[in-house]
């Protein structure tokens, strides 16, 4: 038993104690009861008490062996509990049942084995009081009709229940002792597992704090303190926005990315998830957030996306590059011999052309790049599609003519008309009409059709031609994709972005053998 409990429960008995004397005799004086045969002795015998008490209670704090000093006490109330059974007439007495109190007291206070100590001095004491006063060595007077039988049995009796109360009072203490064990080992437990959340906190690599619903700190780890440079001294019992200025007027449930301003005047982003905290019952308590710095991650990120911009324009110059080498290369030939000037006249007009005509196709390539990356804002106008469509055919017609047999036809004449920009729409068709051309080298029909309804309509453009596999379908659209020996591959780029400008769609089918079908969608109204 620890020592302090051991000193606190002697100052009880003291007291307890002290307080019975003192019950005792008042109680004797109220009721006026003359049990003493000799009120001097009985004085005497209470100053004792008195005076032990005084010397017990100035003894407490100064005694080392404090279970020897309890025993001696216990033994000595015994002693003075056997003078009063004595001095109120032994077998007689009413006191005998004081014995019990000390074992009671010595059981649970102490422990089982001092009740059992306790249970014998008393036994002995009682019985060899008894035995003194039936064999008469003793000056205690008792009636005559009280026979040894009666002596016996009374020893008997006090025997067995200082014994019992011993026994009780001890199993009543290892019961409360190791109930305590209990509660102490839970204490502990609950003890370490708190230490070990602390440690769990304090070891996470994101940044963690707890507020309540005032928005006062409450917990503020080690990372927390890394990413806002702050000290977990300064914040916690202040408001969060201390550290994290962002959370100033409402700290809102969810996910967010923000910027930190940091005390030696840097910056960090900061991607931060904060929700409620609720206590066992359910009830709202406070807020927990959870915080990463994401600065790095960030200036990476933006790295790559710079990596990337430079990437595709890379992949788009060298494109341009071998785009404008190819005429470039002829152009330079046919004017290298010209300059050796021993050419017949027939021939250099023939160089001439070529030279001009190379020219023409880098100007062209030049306009057509431009009006792909660099387009001029939307003319809207309300127009006739059909009869825009029905003009582009007729343009095509007249180039195509005499190259084999192919056939263009336009299912409609009747007016449709649409909001958009007529030069680029004109355009579109343009670039999807000469593809279909090309695309059937030994001949086939171009059938345009164009279906409006509510708020959209339709320009289809339907090839026999050979068709496009799905694959090829997939890179038709990406600038300078071509299959032709003088194309550019930047008629389809120029339509999907007028298209798109358009917020129409330009759609394809195609398969091999089976011709090509592109859509051109658009809204009869721009802009709804
Ligand atoms: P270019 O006509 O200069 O080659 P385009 O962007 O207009 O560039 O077309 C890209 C490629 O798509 C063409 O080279 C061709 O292979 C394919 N293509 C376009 N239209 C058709 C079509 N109607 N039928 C089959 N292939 C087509
Ligand atoms: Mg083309």
């Amino acid at each position: 038993m620890a020592k302090a409990a051991l000193i606190s429960r002697l100052k009880a008995l003291i007291g307890f104690r002290a307080l019975f004397v003192s019950l005792f005799l008042g109680s004797a004086f109220v009721f006026k009861i003359d049990l003493f045969a000799d009120p001097r002795a009985i004085s005497l015998f209470i100053i004792t008490l008195y005076v032990l008490t005084i010397i017990y209670a100035l003894l407490i704090n100064r005694i080392k062996r404090l279970l020897l000093f309890a025993y001696v006490q216990m033994a000595l109330d015994l002693a003075a509990e056997i003078a009063l059974i004595f001095l109120t007439g032994g077998i007689e007495s009413w006191f005998s049942f004081m014995l019990i109190l000390t074992v009671l007291s010595a059981g649970i206070m102490l422990n089982r084995k001092a009740g059992y100590i306790m249970a014998s001095i008393g036994s002995i004491l009682y019985g060899a009081l008894l035995d003194f006063q039936f064999y008469r060595l003793i000056p205690v007077a008792y009636a005559g009709e009280i026979h040894e039988g009666q002596f016996f049995y009374n020893i008997f009796i006090h025997t067995v229940s200082l014994y019992g109360t011993a026994y009780l009072a001890g199993y009543l203490s290892s019961n409360l002792e190791r109930a305590e064990e209990k509660l102490e080992q839970k204490d502990s437990y609950l003890r370490d597992l708190e230490f070990f959340n602390m440690k769990v906190i304090e070891s996470l690599p994101s940044g963690l704090f707890t507020t309540d619903s005032e928005g006062q700190v409450l917990i503020f780890n080690r990372a927390a303190e890394k990413i806002t440079g702050m000290e977990k001294d300064n914040i916690i019992g202040s408001k969060i926005e201390t550290a994290l200025p962002f959370l100033e007027n409402s700290i809102r449930q969810g996910r967010t990315e923000e910027v930190v301003r940091l005390p030696d005047g840097g910056k960090k982003v900061v991607g931060i998830t904060i929700s409620v905290l609720r206590d066992i019952s359910g009830n709202k308590t406070g807020f927990i957030g959870i915080f990463q710095d994401l600065t790095q991650l960030k200036e990476l990120e933006s790295e790559m996306k710079n990596k990337e911009k430079l990437a595709a324009i890379g992949e788009l110059s060298a494109n341009i590059a071998h785009e404008i080498r190819n005429p470039l290369a002829s152009l330079r030939g046919s004017i290298e011999m010209l300059r050796e000037g021993k050419i017949p006249e027939k021939h250099r007009e023939k160089l001439m052309d070529i030279a001009i005509g190379e020219m023409e196709r880098l100007n062209s390539i030049v306009t057509d790049f431009l009006t792909y990356s660099r387009p001029k804002p939307l003319d809207i106008q309300a127009t006739d599609l059909s009869a825009l469509v029905s003009d582009t055919l007729e343009l095509l017609r007249n180039t195509v003519h005499g190259s084999g047999n192919i056939i263009v036809r336009l299912l409609n004449s009747e007016e449709i008309y649409a909001a958009v920009d007529p030069m680029k729409i004109r355009q579109v068709c343009w670039n999807l009409g000469i593809n279909a051309v090309e695309a059937m080298e030994n001949g086939g029909q171009l059938i345009v059709s164009i279906r409006a309804s509510e708020d959209k309509v339709s320009i289809l453009f339907s090839d026999t031609g050979p068709g496009m596999t799905v694959e090829k379908v997939g890179k038709i659209f990406y600038p300078f994709y071509t299959t032709k020996e003088t194309g550019t591959g930047l008629g389809l780029s120029i339509a999907y972005r007028i298209i798109e400008e358009h917020q129409g769609r330009l759609e394809v089918k195609s398969a091999p053998g089976a011709g090509t079908t592109f859509e051109i969608i658009l809204p009869r109204t721009y802009g709804k």
